[in-house]
């Protein structure tokens, strides 16, 4: 889709930090973390939300969803990781096409909200460093 900025990383017209891809899989790191790790991970054929998206897309985010929260432990030891999903302008989701959110929570970070944060551009060298750890843990 020409004006989707999810659609315009997958095709590199956007820098993103990228930590895994496969036929129909794509993940980057969030630019605006919630925590130290948070990544996205979404369809590389264009799907707003859960009532569009293939159920084999869906599948394959759920597979590589197993094994970046895999990575995440191996690379970062959280207390947990959340895996959040957001349908719909109602519950506030503001990229329209579909991502499954990867949120690890370490000891030091506060508790994750569920439909509403605030966006805070993160650190981009911190992102980089922990998207580098988390993509040489899925090697
Ligand atoms: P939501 O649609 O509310 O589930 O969240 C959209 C998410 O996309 C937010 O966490 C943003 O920080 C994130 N985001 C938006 N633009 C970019 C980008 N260019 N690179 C990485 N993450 C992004
Ligand atoms: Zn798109």
């Amino acid at each position: 889709m020409s004006d989707c900025i999810f659609c315009k990383i997958i095709q590199g017209e956007i820098p993103s930090v990228k930590i895994y891809e496969d036929d129909c899989v794509f993940a980057f790191m969030d630019i605006n973390p919630i925590s130290t790790g948070h990544t996205l991970i979404i369809p590389k054929m264009h799907a707003e939300n859960i009532w569009e998206i293939p159920e084999a897309d869906l599948a394959a985010i759920h597979v590589a969803s197993k094994k970046i929260a895999q990575a995440m432990r191996n690379a970062l030891d959280p207390l947990g990781v959340a895996a959040l999903q957001l349908n719909g302008r109602g519950v506030n989701q503001l990229v329209m096409h579909y991502h499954l959110h990867l949120i690890p929570r370490t000891a030091e970070g506060p508790e994750i909200a569920l439909t509403k944060w605030d966006l805070i551009p993160g650190n981009m060298a911190a992102i980089q460093k922990t998207g580098e750890k988390i993509a040489a843990a899925l090697r």
